[in-house]
């Protein structure tokens, strides 16, 4: 039986050639006798516009596991897969996360939401959950309102489950996930309850869930949002996943699946308390922002490396719409902030490291520039060989960048502090 433990992480490397030295930041914590589990994601969006394979990623993994001998476990993710996308990932992947935000809001006919009514009288009137200070009122009809925006969604899952249970050849050998976290508004906890009530319902044996939290969650930036408010929904929606575990015999590792989106700095000393209060489990998952590590790295090496990353800010800046748009609910660009080209090129690499490094509060960190040059990296996959060369050329600058993000800044805050 395949079980994620307590502790996930989730990072992606998106050319396919940092998973060693990510791998290395985890060895640094395994050091301090924190285990944190990588898990190494790539969606099929991102496969489709870099034009790789799900199989590399798990190349990449295995070959760093090996280099480093890294002997706890570790896993690769079918991130955001759907019934159409999920079969190229079957061979390679181990933990699937069940995408099914697209069916939210898509009502199910009323007698489907009469039945889970009916079948689940504890969610009605007044439910005490330990952990949580004042018990949640529901009344039928909100537990029907539920239903209906959820249902579908929950069915959805069930039909992506059942489809890897057959392929895998059966519930042991993979782990699930559920991501509801690309969608407009925000799961509250009593929602998030009931979604769970229908998943045991529907038989999906699910490791991890992924809410979509409270507040913008902004593409390899810190949050933004009501801090107290997040605090708030994130350990009731613990409570509520400890009280859902017992009462529908879910698997009992059953965790929080945190879409960060990369570098949510400030929500860490807020997850980090929680997890020592609680016990609990946590996964977070972080975008691909290794490859800003990348170029961070050649920026810093200099000479044709520093060259190529000038190249590739001042071609973002031309096409920053086009760039911009498949992710223009998760990010915020702000023009009036993002350096000229010409301005760009007279920098040294320092100073285009310093402006590109998440480092909130340095003086020269620029938030937009990051952005943009984050949603850029198609431009990375067109330059091909030369920005592979190049990245090779610079290996132990780029990997001592990737290492020290992981670790410095994700790793240690989360899990140490
Ligand atoms: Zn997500």
């Amino acid at each position: 039986m395949l079980i994620l433990d307590r502790f996930s992480f989730g990072v992606g490397d998106r050319f396919g050639q940092q998973a060693r030295a990510q791998l290395q930041g985890f060895v640094r914590l395994a050091e301090q006798g924190i285990n944190v589990t990588p898990v190494w994601n790539k969606s099929n969006r991102e496969h489709t516009f870099i034009g790789s394979e799900p199989q590399s990623v798990r190349l990449a993994a295995q070959a760093a596991v090996t280099a480093l001998g890294w002997n706890r476990p570790w896993h690769v993710d079918a991130d955001h897969i759907r019934i159409g996308t999920v079969d190229r990932f079957m061979a390679c992947s181990d933990f699937f996360t069940i995408d099914v935000a697209d069916s939210i809001g898509r009502s199910p006919t009323p007698s489907v939401v009469e039945a889970f009514v009916e079948r689940h009288p504890e969610l009605i009137g007044r439910v005490a959950i330990p952990g949580i200070v004042t018990p949640f009122e529901i009344s039928p009809a909100e537990v029907a309102r539920v239903a209906a925006k959820y249902l579908l969604a929950v069915a959805d899952a069930g039909e992506i489950y059942r489809h890897i249970v057959e392929r895998k050849g059966g519930p042991g050998n993979f782990i699930a996930e559920v991501s509801m976290d690309e969608t407009d508004a925000p799961q509250t906890p009593p929602e998030l309850l009931i979604i769970l009530a229908a998943l045991a319902d529907e038989g999906v044996r699910v490791q991890t869930i992924a809410p979509k939290f409270t507040g913008r969650f902004n593409k390899g930036v810190d949050y933004q949002g009501d801090l107290g408010k997040f605090e708030q929904e994130f350990n009731e929606d613990l409570a509520v996943i400890a009280f859902a575990v017992g009462r529908y015999s879910l698997p009992r590792n059953l965790k929080l699946s945190v879409h960060s989106g990369s570098d949510k700095f400030s929500l860490y000393p807020i997850i980090r308390r929680a997890l020592q209060r609680t016990g609990a489990g946590l996964h977070i998952k972080t975008a691909g922002t290794t490859w800003l590590e990348e170029l961070i790295g050649l920026a810093e090496a200099g000479g044709e490396g520093l060259a190529l990353a000038q190249e590739i800010y001042a071609q973002a800046l031309a096409h920053v719409d086009e760039l911009s748009a498949p992710y223009a609910s998760v990010i915020e660009i702000h023009r009036s902030d993002l350096p000229s080209a010409a301005m760009v090129r007279q920098w040294s690499g320092p100073h285009f490291a310093e402006s590109l490094r998440h480092v909130p509060g340095h003086p020269i960190y620029n938030s937009s520039f990051r952005q943009l040059l984050h949603v850029a990296f198609k431009l990375a996959a067109k330059a091909g060989p030369r920005y592979l060369e190049l990245v090779r050329a610079a290996e132990p600058v780029v990997a001592k960048n990737v290492t020290e993000n992981v670790y410095d800044r994700h790793l240690k805050p989360l899990f140490i502090g």
